[in-house]
């Protein structure tokens, strides 16, 4: 009998233990069945014409799809299967014909056999290479990110943290010198003014780092009560009166529809939210730029748009500057001014601005064609609110999380 008849014969015993007794691993057993009929067809194809090449394509699909198993131990998983498969088809095959259609089947069997077999074991050994040297890069990319975010915590600490204390070393030093004049009075006031400052600026980064350090570890509280956008807005419309007329900008916030209706909401932190993303706008727009604060109902939502006419932002870093330490351009030339053209700060803002309105269940983006200090292409800073007409249900989750959380327990 011709082998490929021999094979023809044996095909449904040797489907049927095959497919019960060799896959543990669900997937590859779901794709083994899926292409059984296949591969049997192209090996009795590859023993009749003597060519072991027809296997290939059915071969890859396997390793492909075992690649992409749990298959963590980084050993050939395919291998010793492919060389359980053949072995069946061998002592199947030997239960079942006489010695000389045996012999013949085996004889043309084997070429095939040893083919499949180095063929696997290569292949799979390069995709399980390949899948390491992914795992590597991705852990060289996250340590990297590690390494960039002590090396931004150095370099806010160096600077943002080391001007307030230097001013507040400064000014005490002249106040005690002061001591020893008769009239102090008006260079008393002066010196403890500059303290002043100083303190306020300190206290505001160790907050950041505090807000900051309660959005990673998803504690931050959310205190819901009524909100009216528009009231959030007079309130920093207040607060930019004068700023906006010593940088000679022309700021306008509309009353939009949706933005005089009630939501709840944390009064406070949107207020945080909304203010620094228009002291944004203000620091990186030049003077004599545009501010303008809009928005528009949603479904269910209220979209604010914070647009300027200012340095914009290069696409590329249209995610990063939402990341903790964010801040883009030469760490060293920022001053901590907060409303001066350009000047920065400790790049806390923004990440602080997503974790406040993605934990009222919002969304925070922002859009600009590009960064040119010439031309100020501009941008728009686009938040998506949720109107909340009712208080949410596990308003009090996030403050018993952060009441009764462990410090220990950073998980
Ligand atoms: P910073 O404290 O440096 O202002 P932020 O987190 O508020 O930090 O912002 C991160 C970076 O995003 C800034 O350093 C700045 O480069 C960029 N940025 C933020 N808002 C604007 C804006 N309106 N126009 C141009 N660039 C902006």
């Amino acid at each position: 009998m011709k082998s490929t008849q021999c094979l023809e014969q044996i095909r449904p015993v040797w489907f049927s233990r095959v497919a019960a007794s060799l896959f543990s691993n669900e997937r590859i057993r779901q794709s083994f069945i899926e292409q059984a009929d296949h591969f049997y067809n192209e090996l009795i194809i590859a023993v009749d014409e003597n060519d072991p090449s027809s296997l290939e394509p059915v071969l890859l699909e396997w390793i492909k799809n075992s690649s992409h198993s749990d298959n963590e131990n980084r050993e050939s998983i395919l291998a010793p299967i492919a060389n359980s498969i053949f072995l069946l088809i061998f002592e199947i095959a030997r239960e079942t014909f006489d010695d000389l259609d045996l012999e013949n089947l085996f004889y043309n069997l084997l070429p095939i056999y040893s083919f499949a077999n180095d063929y696997i074991y290569r292949h799979e050994m390069e995709y399980i290479v390949r899948r390491i040297l992914l795992n590597v890069e991705q852990l060289n990319k996250a340590s990297k990110m590690v390494n960039q975010s002590k090396t931004d915590f150095v370099s806010v600490a160096a600077h943002e943290l080391k001007t307030p204390l230097t001013l507040l070393k400064g000014y005490t030093t002249m106040l005690n010198e002061l001591l020893s004049v008769t009239d102090v009075q008006k260079q008393a006031e002066i010196y403890l003014n500059g303290i002043e400052v100083g303190y306020n600026r300190l206290l505001e980064i160790v907050n950041d780092l505090i807000d900051v350090s309660m959005i990673d570890n998803n504690i931050l509280p959310i205190v819901y009560q009524p909100v009216w956008i528009h009231q959030l807005f007079s309130t920093i419309k207040l607060e930019i009166a004068d700023i906006s007329q010593d940088r000679n900008l022309n700021i306008t916030i509309k009353n939009f529809p949706g933005s005089e209706e009630m939501s709840y909401g944390d009064g406070e932190r949107l207020l945080q939210a909304f203010r620094k993303l228009i002291f944004n706008a203000i620091k990186y727009t030049p003077d004599g730029g545009m501010v303008i604060v809009d928005g528009r109902p949603l479904p269910g939502f209220v979209e604010i748009t914070i647009k300027d006419t200012g340095i914009g932002i290069d696409p590329k870093d249209h995610l990063r500057i939402f990341e903790k330490f964010g801040r883009l351009g030469n760490p060293s030339l920022h001053s901590s001014g907060k409303t001066k053209f350009k000047g920065g700060g400790p790049g806390l803002g923004l990440s602080i601005t997503k974790g406040i309105i993605e934990a009222h269940g919002g969304a925070i983006w922002v859009e600009s064609v590009g960064y040119n200090e010439d031309t100020c292409p501009g941008s728009t800073f686009h938040v998506l609110l949720p109107m909340r007409k009712e208080l949410p249900n596990d308003k009090t989750t996030l403050f018993s999380q952060w009441a009764s959380m462990d410090i220990n327990d950073h998980s």
